[in-house]
C-alpha cells in the first residue's frame, strides 16, 4: 500500500492525516506537478474515518495558503504588546532563545521557565520532556487540568489504564452513553460512523448533557437533562437503581474489582496483613474468602471472596476493630442517592435517572463516553470515580461494545521522561487547591509567581499551540501575569492575542507541510502523517521546534539530529514495531494490543491487581479513595449569596465543528457558517428582559463581563445559559471584526476562586452568571 501516488500529468496523491482536531482523520492531498495542494479529500482505507472529513479539515487549502498566517520568526521590537516587531531568521531566534533561556535559569535556576502549549495536537510528549529536561520542576503550563488529565489519571489510578476516551467501542456496543461528552460534533467523523451504524442494529442512546442542541438529544432513547456540575448526582443515584435493583455483573464485580477488599471502617483505610499478625505483609491487602473461613490476599488465586462481610477482627495489638468491604462501603454512601433524592439536585425527574440507569445496566455491553462537561467542574474527581465505577461493576470493562484499554496511553512516560527529582517539592500550587494526585503545578498559582515572586521567580514562558489568554480562567489575570515576564515565546499559525504580547513569535507548520507520528487517538493503530508539500515561507514543525531548541539546553535529552531519528527512537519506545520510514511508506500500522485486554489471566495494573472502585493510590496520595457526592465549589446550592446576584449557571467551552477552539475564525467560508459569537439562554429570559433575538447583550459574572449576540432557545433549562468559547479573531474579507481585550472571550467570566483538590481543575462549566439588556449606546 504505497502512501504516495503518482499522478500522469506530473502531480500526487499523498497519504496523510489531518491535524485539525485529535481525531486525525485519513487524507488524501493532491498535490499539483508545481508542488501546489490542489485538495484533500477522506481516506476510506482509514478504519475510523472511513473517508469522512469535517469542514475545519476540508479547509486545508484555505488554512496553508491562509495570507494571514505566520511566515518567518518575529521578535519584539517595541514595548511589549505594542506591535512592533523585526523578522530574523531561525538561527538568530534559536541564538537568541538559548542565550535568554540560559541567561534566566542562571539567575533564578530552571524553574522559572514554564513549558507549555494549548491544545495537545501531538507534542505533549515534546513539552513534557522540555520541561523535565530542565531537571528542576515541569510546571506543564497547559490547560491539562481542565482537558484529558482529569479523566485519563482517574482511569489509570482505578484500571491502570484508559478507556473512556478513543477506547470507546461504539462499534459494537449495545447502549453508547455520551456524559459530558459531544464527539460526534467535536471529533465528527471519528465517532459518527460507529455510533450511526450501532443505532442502525439497534443499540440503546443515552445522551447526559444539559443542552437540548447536543446533536444526539433529540435521537436519545435517554436524554438526561442535567444541571450542569450535578454530575456525581446522577452518578450516584445510577449506582442507587443498579446495586439495589442487583442489575450489576456480580462474577466481574467479586473477581475482577476490588468490592470484596477488607476496609477498617471508620478510618477508611485497607486491612493488610500487619495490621492483623506481627509480621505480616503491610504491602497485602485481605479479603474474607468464604470457602475457607480465613482472610486472605486479594491476589491469592481460586478464592471465593464475600462482597458483604463484616465484622470485627482482632488486631496485632490486641485490640479489635470492626471491618467492613469495599461494595458495602460503597453501598452506604450510594444508598443515600435515590433518584428521588438526586432528581433534586440534578433538576431531571427521578424516572428519567431510573429508566437510563436501567438501560445502561441491563444492556448486553455498554459504552461511556466522558469528557470535558464532567472534567471541567470542581467535582470531577469524584463524578469520574462513579463513571469508572459504573463500567467495572456493569462489566463493561475489556469487553466488546464496553470501554477498552488504548495502547498509545499507556506508552507516554518513556517519550516524557523522567520527571525531576524536584518535581515535588517545586511544583507551584496555592492554597486554593493541593492537586493531590496531579504531580505538575497549578496553571493559575503559576501565572500569580509570574506576578509576584512567590514561591520563587517565574520569569519565562515558552509554548506551541499556546494561547492561555483564550484558554486559561480569569483572561485578564493571565493578561496580567504574562505583562509581566522577562521572556514569552509563542510558536503558533497566527497571531493570537497571546502572541502579541511576546518576544519570540515562531511560525509553526500546517499539517500538510510537516512530518508527524499520528498515535494520540489513533485507538489501534499509528500513522505515518507525512507532509504532503513543502513547508512554505520559513515555517517549522513544532517537533522540528522542540527538537532543536532542546538539543541546544540539554543535547543528552535530545540526542537526534533529524525528526527522522526522533521519530524512529519514538517508534522504538513505543514497541509499534515499524520503523520511520516503513511507516511512512504504508502510512498505516496495527498497534499491539495491551495484556490488560486479558484480564482474566493477568489482572488490572493496579496495586490489587483489579479494577478498583476504591482507588487505592488515591489513599496514599491524601485524597478521598471512595467517591462523594460533592457540589462544585461555586453554584446555585454552594454559593447562594453569589447565585442571587448572578443566578445563571453558565456553561462555558462550547465546540463549533468548523472551529478548532479559537482558531479558524479568519477563515471566510468557515466564518460565515458562525460568524459572531452567540449567548444561549431560555426564551423566557429573553422575554422578561425584553432582548431579542441577535441582539448584543451583556453577560457578566463575579469575575468579569463580556458582550455576545442572543439567542434565545427552548433548549436549556430557563436557569443555565451556553456561552460559547474562543472568540478574538476578526475576518477581514467579510468585513467582521475581532474581539479585543477579551471582550467577547468567555474565560473573561470564569473564576481562579475556587479548584479541584485533587487535580486543580476551575469549575468552567458552572460559572454563575446573568444576561443584562445593554442600555443605549453600549
Ligand atoms: S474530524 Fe475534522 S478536523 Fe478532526 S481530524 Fe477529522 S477532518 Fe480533521
Amino acid at each position: 500500500m504505497d502512501s504516495v501516488i503518482p499522478l500522469p500529468d506530473g502531480g500526487k496523491i499523498v497519504k496523510t492525516n489531518c491535524f485539525e482536531c485529535h481525531a486525525k482523520c485519513g487524507v488524501l492531498c493532491e498535490v499539483d506537478k508545481d508542488g501546489e495542494l490542489v485538495s484533500v479529500k477522506g481516506n476510506p482505507e482509514d478504519p475510523r474515518s472511513e473517508g469522512r472529513m469535517c469542514g475545519k479539515g476540508l479547509s486545508a487549502t484555505r488554512i496553508l495558503y491562509d495570507p494571514d498566517r505566520l511566515r518567518w520568526p518575529l521578535r519584539r521590537v517595541g514595548e511589549r504588546g505594542e506591535g512592533k516587531w523585526e523578522r530574523i531568521t531561525w538561527d538568530e531566534a534559536l541564538d537568541w532563545l538559548q542565550e535568554r533561556v540560559e541567561a534566566l535559569t542562571e539567575e533564578y535556576g530552571a524553574e522559572t521557565i514554564a513549558y507549555g502549549q494549548g491544545t495537545g495536537r501531538g507534542t505533549n510528549q515534546w513539552t513534557g520532556r522540555a520541561g523535565n529536561a530542565g531537571g528542576r520542576v515541569h510546571h506543564s503550563l497547559s490547560p491539562g487540568n481542565i482537558c484529558l488529565v482529569p479523566m485519563m489519571v482517574q482511569a489509570f489510578l482505578q484500571y491502570g489504564m484508559f478507556p473512556t476516551f478513543d477506547g470507546c467501542d461504539f462499534d459494537n456496543a449495545d447502549c453508547i452513553v455520551f456524559w459530558g461528552a459531544n464527539s460526534v460534533w467535536t471529533e465528527p467523523t471519528y465517532t459518527s460512523g460507529q455510533v450511526g451504524r450501532s443505532r442502525d442494529r439497534g443499540a440503546k442512546l443515552i445522551v447526559i448533557d444539559p443542552f437540548f442542541e447536543h446533536p444526539l438529544a433529540a435521537k436519545a432513547d435517554h436524554f438526561v437533562g442535567l444541571r450542569p456540575g450535578s454530575d456525581p448526582y446522577l452518578a450516584m443515584a445510577w449506582l442507587n437503581v443498579i446495586m439495589n435493583e442487583d442489575l450489576y455483573d456480580h462474577e466481574f464485580t467479586q473477581k475482577f474489582t476490588n468490592a470484596p477488599m477488607l476496609l477498617i471502617e471508620g478510618a477508611n483505610v485497607p486491612l493488610n496483613g500487619a495490621l492483623v499478625e506481627e509480621g505480616g505483609n503491610p504491602q497485602s491487602m485481605l479479603v474474607f474468602d468464604k470457602a475457607s473461613g480465613q482472610f486472605v490476599d486479594i491476589h491469592t488465586p481460586g478464592i471465593d471472596e464475600d462482597m458483604n462481610y463484616h465484622g470485627l477482627v482482632q488486631l496485632a495489638d490486641g485490640s479489635q476493630a470492626p471491618v467492613t468491604t469495599v461494595w458495602s462501603a460503597l453501598k452506604q454512601r450510594v444508598d443515600e442517592w435515590t433518584p428521588e433524592h438526586a432528581s433534586e439536585m440534578c433538576w431531571v425527574p427521578a424516572e428519567v435517572i431510573r429508566q437510563s440507569a436501567r438501560t445502561y445496566a441491563t444492556a448486553p455491553a455498554a459504552t461511556i463516553n466522558v469528557f470535558q462537561g464532567i472534567e471541567e467542574q470542581t467535582n470531577c474527581k469524584d463524578t469520574l470515580q462513579l463513571v469508572n465505577i459504573l463500567i467495572a461493576i456493569c462489566g463493561n470493562l475489556e469487553k466488546k461494545g464496553g470501554n477498552l484499554s488504548m495502547p498509545f496511553w499507556n506508552q507516554m512516560g518513556p517519550l516524557t521522561g523522567a520527571e525531576p527529582e524536584t518535581q515535588k517539592e517545586l511544583r507551584i500550587v496555592n492554597d486554593k487547591a493541593s492537586g493531590s494526585v496531579y504531580g505538575i503545578s497549578n496553571p493559575t498559582a503559576v501565572f500569580e509567581a509570574m506576578r509576584t515572586g512567590k514561591p520563587y521567580p517565574v520569569r519565562g514562558y515558552i509554548m506551541v499551540q499556546g494561547n492561555p489568554l483564550s484558554w486559561s480562567e480569569n483572561t485578564a489575570l493571565v493578561k496580567e501575569s504574562l505583562l509581566c515576564l522577562d521572556l514569552l515565546v509563542c510558536m503558533d499559525y497566527y497571531m493570537s492575542p497571546t502572541c502579541e504580547l511576546a518576544d519570540l513569535v515562531l511560525p509553526s507548520t500546517h499539517w500538510t507541510e510537516r512530518d508527524y507520528l499520528a498515535d494520540e487517538v489513533c485507538s489501534e493503530w499509528v500513522f505515518g502523517q507525512q507532509k504532503a508539500v513543502e513547508p512554505l515561507y520559513e515555517r517549522k514543525s513544532d517537533v522540528w521546534f522542540w527538537r532543536e531548541f532542546g538539543h541546544r539546553l540539554n543535547p543528552e535529552w535530545w540526542p537526534w539530529e533529524t525528526d527522522e531519528e526522533l521519530f524512529d527512537w519514538q517508534l522504538e519506545q513505543t514497541h509499534a514495531g515499524v520503523t520511520w520510514e516503513e511507516l511512512k511508506g504504508k502510512w498505516i500500522h496495527h498497534v499491539p494490543q495491551m495484556p490488560s485486554r486479558d484480564y482474566r489471566e493477568h489482572g488490572f495494573p493496579t496495586p490489587s491487581g483489579r479494577a478498583e472502585l476504591y482507588a487505592v493510590v488515591e489513599l496514599i496520595m491524601g485524597a478521598d479513595p471512595l467517591p462523594a457526592a460533592n457540589e462544585p465549589k461555586e453554584s446555585v446550592f454552594s454559593t447562594p449569596e453569589i447565585a442571587a446576584e448572578y443566578p445563571l449557571t453558565g456553561i462555558t467551552g462550547r465546540r463549533y465543528p468548523i472551529y478548532y477552539h479559537s482558531a479558524y475564525r479568519g477563515i471566510p467560508h468557515l466564518r460565515e457558517i458562525v460568524p459572531e459569537p452567540q449567548v444561549i439562554f431560555h426564551r423566557s429570559i429573553a422575554e422578561k428582559l425584553g432582548i431579542d433575538y441577535a441582539e448584543w447583550v451583556w453577560i457578566e459574572s463575579p469575575t468579569g463581563r463580556i458582550t455576545m449576540k442572543a439567542r434565545p432557545t427552548d433548549g436549556l433549562d430557563p436557569r443555565v445559559c451556553v456561552i460559547p468559547h474562543g472568540w478574538w479573531q476578526g475576518c477581514a474579507k467579510l468585513g467582521l471584526p475581532g474581539y479585543p481585550d477579551g471582550m467577547s472571550n468567555a474565560n473573561t467570566l470564569t473564576s481562579d476562586r475556587v479548584y479541584n483538590d485533587e487535580f486543580l481543575t476551575p469549575g468552567l462549566r458552572s460559572t454563575l452568571c446573568r444576561i443584562v439588556k445593554k442600555k443605549g449606546g453600549e
